[in-house]
């Protein structure tokens, strides 16, 4: 594992803390090892800080209620969706209490005439689409994996539709918050736009629960559109498939997803998902329209790949052959993990202007192979954002190294472009230093806004900044 600084503990606060909050919550605030170790980060080689205890909500008093009482204490107070983030975001570095809102899982209102919705952080984006489905309704952000939409908004997070349909401060109206001094706030309305102030609903979208705990969330939906094409392109290189992306998206085609997989990668999506894919570099797409419209982006986009040498393009609007695709690229990170049964898989997210993604994923390519590791790549590529996922034996040092030189270096890379470290999973702990290589001066005036609402640090310190 890398370790993750630690930060002081204030142990007598803490030990208050979970004796006043037992009390409030019974059963509902846990202290096993078991359970709080699930709540301290799994999913990639940052080490688990695990916190004190973990409660579970159930309203927005509640969790008023909690911050409160950790407040009165100097407590650390972590926020936590489905632990699906990938930089150490739920680590409890100083300790203290998570808390859990999966059972704050309502979803309040679903108003069709105006396609919005509000829901409680702990819905899971499938949970709505299930939910929205015979409505004829969608909420297009997809990360892969199952997130709530609690942590997504407060990543920032997006996916493979974003180049449509924009990333989660695109998609949210406004939220209820509980700030750090226990006062419940609503950033906005339900109005399509509002020139009302700071816009506080953007401050809080990406800011990692650094700034307080969402408790209802204001989603812009959309209309499940009229036909649905998807398909499918394989090309020679990767720079030649990143060269089709960028005229496809130069030529205005309004495409819904542009997904690259490298060839390490189909050749792990043909054995995981039991496809038969030809084994070199592939873009899969989506066009949403009308029953001619989709068809004709799709048809457009065929004769751009020919240009860049794209082979055996093939398009399709059954719902069956489309989900199969898709289940597939949702499932790259299992397929890619099992390329070397037993590895820890490390993902990176550089995003670059479009411009320059053939050069950079290249670059990556190369430089992976210099240093000797396994690392396949997908990647969002409508937005310039690909993620090399980086395949590591944990017990061998040199590999470890190789693999912190390659993370390094390729987001040094990405800030020279002038592109971003992190594109959607967001900064953490294991993003830290870039952060400040990207932005400079502007951190001192992201920790001035952390140090005015949140004097005494007790929302999940040391993430960000
Ligand atoms: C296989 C896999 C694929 C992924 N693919 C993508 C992808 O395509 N796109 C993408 O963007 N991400 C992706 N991710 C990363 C992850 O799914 C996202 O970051 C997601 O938004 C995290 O949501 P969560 O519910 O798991 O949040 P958590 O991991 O539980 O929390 C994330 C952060 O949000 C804070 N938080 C959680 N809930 C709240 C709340 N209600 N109020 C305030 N703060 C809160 C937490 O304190 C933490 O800082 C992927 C992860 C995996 C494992």
């Amino acid at each position: 594992m890398v370790q993750a600084a630690t930060l002081p503990r204030n142990e007598a606060g803490i030990e208050t803390a979970v004796g006043i909050l037992k009390q409030r919550f019974g059963d509902r605030l846990q202290t096993g090892a078991a359970i709080r170790a699930q709540h301290g980060h799994t999913t990639t080689w940052i080490e688990n800080q695990s916190p004190d205890a973990v409660v579970f909500p159930h309203s927005t008093e509640d969790v008023a209620q909690i911050i409160r009482t950790c407040g009165a204490h100097k407590v650390p107070v972590i926020p936590f969706g489905t632990g699906t983030s990938l930089e150490g975001h739920v680590n409890a570095p100083a300790g203290g209490i998570s808390v859990d809102l999966t059972q704050m899982n309502r979803i309040l209102a679903v108003n069709t005439s105006d396609l919005d919705c509000i829901v409680q952080p702990g819905v899971t984006r499938e949970d709505l689409n299930t939910h929205l489905r015979d409505q004829g309704l969608f909420f297009p952000i997809d990360p892969g994996a199952n997130a709530s939409l609690g942590g997504m908004a407060a990543t920032r997070a997006s996916g493979t539709n974003a180049v449509r349909y924009g990333t989660m401060k695109d998609n949210v109206l406004s939220l209820e918050a509980v700030m750090p001094d226990g006062q419940v706030i609503r950033t906005g309305h339900r109005a399509r736009k509002s020139s009302a102030g700071y816009d506080l609903t953007r401050l809080l979208i990406g800011a990692e629960g650094t700034l307080g705990i969402i408790t209802e969330i204001t989603l812009r939906l959309q209309g499940i559109p009229e036909a649905i094409t998807s398909a499918r392109c394989s090309f020679p290189t990767v720079d030649a498939a990143c060269q089709a992306v960028m005229m496809t998206i130069q030529y205005g085609i309004p495409v819904a997803r542009i997904e690259l997989l490298d060839q390490m990668s189909v050749q792990a999506a043909n054995a995981y998902s039991g496809l038969d894919l030809p084994e070199t570099p592939l873009l899969l797409l989506e066009f949403h329209g009308s029953d001619s419209g989709a068809a004709e982006q799709a048809e457009t986009f065929g004769q751009i790949a020919a240009e860049f040498g794209g082979v055996d393009f093939t398009a399709t609007s059954t719902t069956e052959e489309r989900n199969k695709l898709w289940q597939a690229r949702h499932d790259m990170y299992w397929a890619s993990l099992q390329l070397r049964p037993g590895a820890q898989g490390i993902s990176t997210d550089v995003c670059v202007p479009i411009s320059r993604l053939a050069e950079c994923v290249t670059a990556a390519q190369d430089k992976a192979q210099e240093l000797g590791l396994l690392a396949p790549i997908v990647g969002h590529v409508g937005d310039g954002n690909f993620h090399t996922l980086v395949l590591l034996d944990m017990e061998i040092a040199t590999e470890v190294s190789a693999a912190e030189e390659f993370v390094g270096w390729l987001n040094d890379l990405a800030i020279s472009m002038n592109g971003t470290c992190t594109g959607e999973h967001g900064i953490g702990q294991g993003k830290r230093p870039y952060l400040v290589k990207e932005l400079g001066a502007a951190t001192a005036y992201m920790a001035a806004i952390k140090a005015a609402l949140d004097p005494d640090n007790i929302m999940n310190p040391g993430k960000i900044l």
